[in-house]
This record gives structure tokens, C-alpha cells and sequence, in this order.
């Protein structure tokens, strides 16, 4: 059997339907060796229904190494999505490294006070070329920071499917450079398939990109809820073979091995 892992998962700690014991089966009956929780945290914002309150870590910490102490025939890890605020590394760092977790990943859903995924009007009227610039620019802060074991949906700034004029493929470069600078995993993240853009992060026609540059690859859900546990991942793993890859990112306590599938 493949060795999967499904390592972006929310649960109602942040903006997921379910507590994360109603993942498990949907997890096991998905075939997976691993799930990994990754609830929604950022340091720097209002309180909002979408992110978990950091007062609540450790009850979710310890809910998910309970539930994990409690469950056989699945492995289950502890990580967050942390949002990346440039400038407020330290912070985030002060906050994440007392934390036991298996893995962080670190996103960008803000650009200024707004979040990318909020609604089609953020890019209305907008110069798409320079928006994809500040946001890869954003990213690759993100993947320079240190902070983070993978980097979640790397150009969710497609997610409307506005396009910018000019090629995009520099960007991409740029980005993969940098993730295998600082050793850092890239998502598949399948979730895209269930947004407009009705598609994978990253754009599948620059993979070969992330796999020339060497950077090291998993493939997640971000499900929010139990029934799109590991969805559309025949068709990413599929996508990753016939672009070259041949092994994908492990987690335990923040340490990454690569195992082939
Ligand atoms: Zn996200
Ligand atoms: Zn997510």
C-alpha cells in the first residue's frame, strides 16, 4: 500500500465543520497512513470565526495528542496554519517554538487588511501583474523566514481566476529557488478543485518548476470538512508522478523525512 499523509486538515477549532475525531474514519477509509491537524492561527488580527483564538492552543494540542494517544491504526500529528505577517517573524516565532508540534505551515491569506480568498471584488479594478508580484514577494518572505516546514497553497492569488498580463513563470521560479534555499516543502493542495479557479495550488503547468528546482513536495486536502479528507488524491499523486516526483515530505516533531509512493 502507498504511504499517504494528509497534513492541512481544520477542524472546528478554526473554520472546519467537525471536531477532529470525525475526521479519523473518513481518514482510514481514505487510505491514509497519517493525518495531520492544521487549525487556522494568526497573531496579528481581530478575533475572527475563521481562526482559532491562540488562547485556545493547548486545549487543542492536547485534544488532538489524546485523540492521537487513543487511535491504532492511524498516525495522527499536531500542526497549525500560521498566517506570515512580514516584520513580525519574531512574534510568530516567540509564540510557535514553545509549541509541540509535527509541522507548521505557514500561508498568506492577507494582503493588506484584506484576505486574497475573501471574495472576486479584492482583485476588481486592480492591477493583477503587480497583485501576483506582492503576493509571491509575500511567499517567498514567508519561505525566507524559517519559521515554517511547508508553505500552504503558494499561489492561492489565482483563486479567482483573475490573470495577470504578463508570464507568471518568473515568479515561480523565484519562489521554488527560494523554498529549496531554505528547505522548505511545498503543498499540492487539492482543495483548489472545490474554489472558482476549480484547480490545484500551485498552477500544475510550472510542477516541473518546483521539481528542477529540487523542493520537496506533500499533497493535502485543506479539508474543512470529513468528507474531502485526502479528495482528488489519485489525481495529484498521478500529476506528481508523470512531472517526476518521486517522493513526497514526512513529518514527526518538526523533523521531515522523504519517503518514496
Ligand atoms: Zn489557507
Ligand atoms: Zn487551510
Amino acid at each position: 500500500m502507498v504511504y499517504k499523509t494528509d497534513y492541512h486538515i481544520h477542524s472546528s477549532y478554526s473554520d472546519g465543520r467537525s471536531s477532529p475525531e470525525d475526521y479519523i474514519s473518513a481518514a482510514i477509509d481514505a487510505g491514509l497512513s497519517e493525518i495531520g491537524f492544521s487549525d487556522h492561527l494568526n497573531l496579528f488580527t481581530e478575533q475572527e470565526d475563521w481562526i482559532m483564538d491562540p488562547v485556545n492552543i493547548s486545549l487543542y494540542l492536547n485534544h488532538i495528542e489524546k485523540l492521537s494517544n487513543s487511535t491504532n491504526n492511524i498516525k495522527i500529528k499536531a500542526g497549525l496554519e500560521v498566517d506570515f505577517y512580514k516584520g513580525r517573524e519574531a512574534e510568530i516565532l516567540k509564540f510557535l517554538n514553545k509549541l509541540p508540534l509535527d509541522f507548521i505551515i505557514g500561508s498568506v491569506h492577507y494582503q493588506g487588511d484584506k484576505t486574497v480568498d475573501f471574495g472576486p471584488e479584492f482583485y476588481e479594478g486592480k492591477n493583477i501583474d503587480r497583485l501576483y508580484e506582492t503576493y509571491f514577494d509575500s511567499v517567498i518572505s514567508a519561505i525566507s523566514s524559517g519559521l515554517f516546514d511547508i508553505i500552504g497553497h503558494c499561489d492561492l492569488i489565482r483563486i479567482y481566476g483573475f490573470k495577470p498580463a504578463s508570464d507568471p513563470e518568473p515568479l515561480y521560479r523565484r519562489m521554488a529557488k527560494a523554498m529549496h534555499k531554505h528547505d522548505v516543502v511545498f503543498e499540492v493542495n487539492t482543495n483548489g478543485r472545490n474554489r472558482p479557479i476549480a484547480d490545484f495550488y500551485p498552477d500544475r503547468r510550472f510542477l516541473n518548476i518546483f521539481r528542477e528546482e529540487k523542493v520537496p513536495v506533500c499533497v493535502n486536502s485543506d479539508a474543512h470538512m470529513p468528507a474531502r479528507v485526502a479528495q482528488y488524491f489519485d489525481e495529484a499523486y498521478d500529476l506528481l508522478r508523470y512531472t517526476g516526483f518521486a517522493e513526497m515530505a514526512v513529518f514527526d516533531k518538526r523533523v521531515r523525512r522523504m519517503i518514496s509512493f
